[in-house]
């Protein structure tokens, strides 16, 4: 008889949680995983396809403008939102069904419940009246959504998980929040028509990323015409006849049909039973080694519940080398360095490596390379969006230690990037590449001119 009732048990269908309990399965442990909502976890349900599918949805208005430059006559296009809501949720639902079958196919057991640990090597399936038991507990159940809950008015405002479902799309909306999604939801609702400002407290959107990036998001958002508040941030907020007004530091009041606040994410740990299991926190979320193991030994945590790199693939690595350890007799780290991400704002963002700030501040004498333009697409269309791309490389070395980019495809042009960054490439083996014509990501091979910087202030 096996002394436990499974050699792994996951809790949460997640990017990371469906990985590690996949590649266990297939090494033919006895898994199971267990899932309080649908499978999928944030990116799939919550997240980052279904947002994607907005971006695309929103890209439409732009795309209908350039069209007539192009010779296209168009008819007044419209928007259905109930209509795209119907196919995106389709679309979430047949990705969802692929996260089941694919654990099905690996020979993992999938538990539609919640699980709490009562020590270390067991769970109670809440509402289940079920309790297993296991050898290797691994804990990838994610984030949420942080509010802050004294605020007045905090119950009239909503969420990225709400943004997903509103019943109709508003007229005029106000984001709380200068990060990724505060930004990228920003862009999605202005492209479909909405009233949008934006309010963030610090001095510029999107601390972290280079300054000439935020800088020049900002001005692009700008023009689109959302009304970005800087050094702004919400009171309360009131809920009147006509909708909702948001009261703002300084006595400013914006009126809007929709409150949405992006003021980060919270690891999801409420619930748990982790202080039954003895499992310590750091900053509110599990606190792992390099191998993602917990301070008991037989628990591990990858994913946003951990508060690394809060980003899917990492998650989805980080349960991979969690399997390879545990599983396959084959120890192995993530290595969280030069993870290249991306903003799908409107232009988009690709960014991997140091910022100018970050690389000065960490000591390296730098030269900057930096490009601003417009696509001949839409110089062709008469369109003012800019595009920006900019190298930051250490002096002496000569190798890139930043490579950021802001255009419509921004995000697959880092993505090669990368790779290259990633290898330690110098700027003599970068500009060594012939360009590829005509694109705009030949800039990034075909930039000689060293930028004299300008002090934009050091990373706020
Ligand atoms: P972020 O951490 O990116 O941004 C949070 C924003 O809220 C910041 O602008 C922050 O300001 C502001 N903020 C925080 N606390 C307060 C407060 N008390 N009052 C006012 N403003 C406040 O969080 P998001 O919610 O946008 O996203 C969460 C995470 O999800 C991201 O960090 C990222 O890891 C992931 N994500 C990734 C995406 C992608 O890859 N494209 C898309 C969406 C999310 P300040 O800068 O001053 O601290």
């Amino acid at each position: 008889m096996a002394e436990y009732d499974y050699d792994l048990f996951v809790i949460g269908a997640g990017s990371g949680g469906v990985r590690a309990a996949r590649l266990a399965a297939i090494s033919g442990a006895r898994v199971a995983v267990a899932e309080e909502h649908r499978v999928g976890g944030t990116c799939v349900i919550r997240g980052c396809v279904p947002k994607k599918f907005m971006v695309y949805a929103s890209e439409y208005a732009s795309h209908f403008k350039t069209a007539k430059a192009y010779g296209w006559t168009l008819g007044e296009p419209s928007f259905d939102w109930s209509a795209f809501l119907a196919e995106k949720d389709k679309e979430i639902a047949r990705l969802s069904g692929i996260y089941v079958t694919n654990l099905q196919n690996a020979g993992a057991e999938l538990v539609h419940a919640k699980a709490r640990l009562l020590d270390a090597h067991t769970v109670e399936l809440v509402g289940k009246d079920r309790t297993v038991t296991a050898e290797k507990i691994l804990i990838a159940t994610g984030g949420r959504p942080w509010l802050p809950r004294g605020l007045e008015g905090i119950e009239h405002v909503i969420t990225s998980d709400e943004a997903f479902h509103l019943e109709r799309l508003p007229k005029r909306m106000v984001i709380a929040g200068g990060g990724y999604i505060a930004v990228e939801f920003a862009c999605i609702f202005k492209g479909l028509g909405v009233d949008v400002t934006l309010v963030h407290r610090g001095p510029n959107i999107l601390r972290g990323f280079d300054d000439h990036v935020r800088a020049h998001l900002a001005e692009e958002m700008e023009k689109k015409g959302i009304n970005v508040l800087l050094g702004s941030q919400h009171e309360k907020v009131e809920k009147t006849a006509s909708g909702l007004v948001s009261h703002l530091t300084g006595g400013a009041r914006v009126e809007a049909d929709v409150v949405l606040f992006a003021l980060g994410r919270e690891a999801y740990v409420e619930g748990l039973g982790l202080e039954k299991a003895g499992v310590e926190l750091t900053d509110g979320a599990i606190a792992v080694d390099a191998y993602s193991r917990t301070n008991v030994a037989n628990i591990w945590a990858v994913g946003d519940v951990t508060n690394r790199i809060n980003l899917t693939p990492v998650a989805i690595r980080e349960g991979a080398a969690f399997a390879q350890t545990e599983f396959y007799g084959n120890p192995t780290t993530f290595d969280h360095e030069m993870v290249a991400s991306a903003v799908f704002s409107q232009p988009a963002i690709g960014a991997v490596g140091m910022s100018e700030a970050e690389a000065r501040h960490a000591g390296h004498k730098v030269d900057i390379y930096l490009s601003r333009f417009r696509a001949m697409k839409n110089t062709f269309a008469g369109g003012d969006e800019r595009a920006l791309i900019k190298l930051v490389v250490e002096q002496g070395s000569e190798r890139i230690l930043g490579c950021h980019v802001v255009a419509p495809d921004g995000p697959e042009i880092i993505q090669m990037a990368a790779i290259a960054l990633k290898m330690g490439v110098t700027k003599p083996q970068w500009d060594a590449t012939c360009a590829v014509h005509p694109t705009l990501a030949e800039e990034l091979v075909t930039m000689r001119e060293k930028h004299v910087p300008q002090e934009l202030g050091a990373a706020a």
